[in-house]
């Protein structure tokens, strides 16, 4: 199962563990997006599954929801997938180039805010 499967199921844009994050209630102050560094909106004691599996047995569980404000946007699922190919990846010099142009992604974008 991925984990787009997990966050569809869910009912969630994003990519659990990237833009989107279901730890135990407040045990994190701020998480950031692990595909653009921005501060997660946050919202604390969401009641619901947290995983594939929760949702299929429909068991709810008490966590807080970190959702990076980008996730969904064209860009960002662009983003995504160079992080997630960075991470694939087994050649440092591919790598190096992913990471340029993940770098250009996010830095044209905050040029455009
Ligand atoms: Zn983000």
């Amino acid at each position: 199962m991925s984990d787009t499967a997990i966050t569809e199921a869910l009912g969630l844009k994003g990519m659990m563990g990237y833009d989107t994050f279901c730890p135990e209630p407040w045990t994190e102050e701020v998480m950031l997006c692990r595909v653009c560094g921005l501060d997660c909106d946050v919202m604390r004691d969401v009641v619901g599954p947290t995983s594939f599996g929760g949702a299929m047995a429909k068991k709810a569980r008490k966590h807080d929801l970190f959702t990076c404000a980008y996730r969904g946007k064209a860009w960002h699922e662009q983003a995504l997938r160079l992080v997630k190919g960075i991470e694939d990846c087994p050649s440092p010099t591919l790598k190096r180039i992913m990471q340029g142009d993940l770098q250009q992604i996010i830095e044209s974008q905050e040029v455009m805010e």
